[in-house]
């Protein structure tokens, strides 16, 4: 478990400074240079190259029997015999990947356990964008027509004619000018009489304009935005939350500081936790800056990513809206980085190189020296207490813009009036949902779990249906007519008969999700029109935005949705929250689950009444008198925290003291446990660190790997990083076993 870092950073070559020569013991005009390469190897590998490359340049590199691309990270050495060593096939036309990012990468790197080579794959993950810039394919004639002995169908011939008197267009084009598939236009690639070549196409993206439609702020936001406005006059590393209730305004207030950071030529990226939440944004920044941002995450096209990338590493991006992994694109000169949401768990990569997208844009800023703003209503206990502790400066916003005021929240006592057996709607909720219907409002029924039921049981046998390669029950999903596993996405049709006993009819649902809500909506309230809203339900970005533009416009009476409703959206009409399972999330081992239900909660309640009539809330629970019901019952959040806080700080748990997880996976049970033996006796015996464990993780098996975990604790003066590190490095463990550590940890499964 390498850092990645070159043993031979402090080799005396390197004193020429960061853009210095490679090694000079090859050939003239040649050099050794280390070079990264995107895959998880402990560190850079050597090879010859031009000895005028800059550091950051992006280059393909031999690798076994193969061409990867890499990056020239630093001045090689002569531990290799140069004869031995490979040359640099190609450099690429792109710009070298700025100084900033090759130190971002290599703060990350040992920050996370992962190495270089990893993080490094975050940055270049446009491969496209590496190829020549602004090119598309487009076919053509050839020069000279190949003799071949080719069957000139009609439709070939077509093409040719047509062909013959345009200049070269891609084949999807020619093919429909000359009214045949596209695959005729391959086929006459494929035997010559066509070519392909690459034309310039992307025009840079237009910039945005800081002056476009200058806002009318209230006297609370102007104030706010004029402290952010200082703050990026100041131009240094700073971080600033940004506290405004739901509807404040938190959006325009910064969208001052980018019109700031744009006049003043730097680059803006601002980091969402979810893309659902990106089109209302979208729209909003259009409408300020009167053209789009720039946008990165996992649902663009290929082309997109790369145009993204290229303008980003160019500097035509001027702003740039993402999911975390934007954090790791080669800006240049960026001035600000804005988190929104910033207290959403989404933000913790849980794949590969495990990071916090918030944490890791503080450290970006803080290498960069830039400010950042992290914005909330619901901050995270951690940016709460660096505030507390003075790192942090706050701008606050306690009133939503415009006069609407803050919904009335209620608990609903199931004990009291519980729902009609077999449904989970308490008749009260009912009777209030009739009334808001009659007065043409809308009503939000929030469930925050996926499918119709989280468990199905056979009356006849009890047996519970449960994935074959996790330990965990299938989630009965009745509109895709699937069983699902919720951790490993192994899906399977609804048996009709118990796969235990074959007695037929006997499985039942227990429990809902909120395609059962759904039912029970449809049988209560026949007339509604209503609308599920859960990520199975949809089909890409565009349908999301279509679903939300039908709730703005009044054309949905009722929403059932998960946490993709919960977040950001402004719907002027609803004016009644219910929530179906105020106690669900808040069982279990997470130290966070009281924090993130209470978040989670407030911003569904902030749907409510956001536009001139007050919103009502109605919780739903067995237990109104738990501390985070209590908290948005009576509205005080500060003091829920500062509970929150003294709690966790007697536990000695984040942010007042630091963790680290370690999860063991094996094929088998056995190798598991002999896996986390071997490391519980080389567990590292250093002052204040705790090690817990090793024990059976909570999911058990995981896709057929069989999980144990330790829990480091320290205080928070120490670093876990080496520590951890050193222990894991002195252990060898067979090749079947799996080893992550998971620095500052979210997750316990
Ligand atoms: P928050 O993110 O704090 O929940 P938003 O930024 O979504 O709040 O703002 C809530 C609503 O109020 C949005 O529809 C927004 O367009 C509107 N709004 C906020 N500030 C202003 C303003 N200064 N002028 C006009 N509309 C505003
Ligand atoms: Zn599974």
């Amino acid at each position: 478990m390498g850092n990645g870092n070159s043993t031979h950073s402090d080799a005396p070559r390197l004193a020429l400074g960061d853009e210095g020569r490679g090694g000079d013991d090859a050939a003239p005009g040649q050099a050794v240079w280390h070079v990264l390469i995107p895959l998880p190897l402990p560190g850079p590998l050597d090879y010859l190259g031009p000895d005028d490359l800059c550091l950051g340049t992006v280059v393909e590199v031999p690798l076994g029997g193969r061409l990867v691309v890499g990056v020239v990270w630093g001045a090689g050495t002569d531990q290799v015999p140069v004869d031995r060593l490979r040359p640099i096939a190609r450099v690429f036309d792109v710009p070298p990947l700025p100084p900033i990012s090759r130190r971002f990468v290599d703060w990350v790197a040992p920050y996370t356990l992962s190495p270089a080579g990893a993080v490094l794959k975050l940055c270049l993950s446009a491969p496209a964008a590496l190829e020549p810039e602004g090119q598309e394919m487009v076919v053509g004639l050839a020069a000279i027509p190949s003799d071949t002995s080719l069957k000139w169908t009609a439709a070939r011939r077509r093409v040719v004619d047509t062909a013959r008197d345009l200049p070269p267009l891609p084949a999807p084009e020619l093919a429909r000018l000359a009214g045949c598939g596209v695959s005729v236009v391959h086929g006459l690639v494929a035997a010559g009489v066509l070519v392909r070549t690459g034309r310039d196409r992307m025009p840079p993206p237009r910039p945005a304009d800081p002056d476009h439609a200058g806002p009318t702020l209230s006297d609370e936001q102007a104030d706010a935005a004029d402290r952010l406005c200082a703050m990026m006059a100041a131009g240094r590393y700073a971080v600033t939350l940004l506290d405004g209730v739901t509807g404040s305004g938190k959006t325009n207030v910064y969208f001052e500081a980018i019109a700031a950071a744009l006049r003043d030529g730097r680059q803006v990226l601002v980091l969402l936790p979810e893309i659902a939440l990106t089109a209302q944004w979208l729209d909003r920044f259009a409408a300020r800056f009167g053209t789009r941002p720039s946008e990165w995450h996992s649902r663009l096209t290929g082309r997109s990513r790369r145009r993204t990338w290229r303008a980003v590493a160019d500097g035509t991006a001027g702003v740039v809206v993402g999911a975390r992994s934007a954090l790791f694109l080669p800006f240049t000169a960026l001035g600000l980085i804005i988190v929104d949401e910033e207290h959403d768990p989404a933000f913790k990569q849980e794949d590969g190189v495990l990071y916090h997208a918030r944490d890791m844009a503080v450290a970006r800023a803080f290498l960069d020296d830039i400010p950042v703003v992290l914005a909330s209503a619901t901050p995270s206990l951690e940016t709460v207490v660096n505030v507390d502790r003075g790192r942090y400066a706050k701008v606050a916003l306690p009133d939503r813009f415009g006069g609407a005021r803050l919904p009335d929240i209620r608990a609903v006592d199931l004990r009291e009036t519980p729902p009609e057996r077999g449904t989970f709607l308490a008749p009260s909720l009912i009777a209030e949902a009739l009334e808001t219907l009659a007065r043409g409002e809308q009503v939000l029924l929030f469930m925050n779990r996926r499918g119709y039921a989280p468990l199905t049981l056979c009356r006849a046998c009890g047996h519970r249906l449960a994935c074959p390669d996790c330990d965990a029950w299938l989630v009965e999903h009745r509109l895709a007519r699937r069983l699902i596993c919720h951790h490993c996405d192994h899906r399977e049709p609804i048996p009709v008969r118990c796969p235990a006993c074959g007695a037929p009819d006997a499985l039942t649902a227990i429990g809902p999700g909120v395609e059962r809500i759904a039912e029970e909506v449809a049988a209560r309230f026949p007339e509604a029109r209503t609308l599920i809203l859960t990520s199975d339900q949809l089909h890409g970005t565009a349908d999301l935005a279509d679903k939300m533009d039908r709730i703005r416009d009044g054309a949905v009476d009722i929403v059932i949705g998960t946490q993709l409703i919960a977040k950001g959206h402004h719907f002027p009409g609803l004016t009644l929250v219910g929530v179906v399972d105020a106690d669900l999330g808040q069982s279990g081992g997470d130290l966070r689950a009281a924090e993130r239900t209470y978040q989670l909660l407030a911003q569904v309640a902030g749907r409510a009444g956001r536009g001139d009539r007050p919103g009502h809330v109605r919780l739903q629970t067995y237990d109104p008198d738990q501390p985070v019901l209590a908290a948005l019952l009576t509205g005080d959040r500060d003091a829920f925290l500062a509970a929150e806080a003294a709690e966790r700080a007697r536990r000695d748990l984040p942010p007042f003291g630091r963790l680290a997880g370690i999860i063991v996976s094996a094929p088998s049970a056995e190798a598991a446990d002999a896996a986390a033996s071997a490391l519980a006796r080389a567990r590292p015996a250093v002052a204040g660190v705790e090690v817990l464990g090793p024990a059976e993780a909570p999911l058990a098996v995981l896709q057929r790997r069989h999980r144990r975990r330790f829990l480091v604790k320290a205080p928070r003066g120490i670093r876990l990083q080496p520590i951890v590190a050193d222990w894991l490095g002195r252990v060898r463990l067979p090749q079947s076993i799996r080893i992550k550590a998971d620095i500052d940890p979210y997750s316990f499964l």
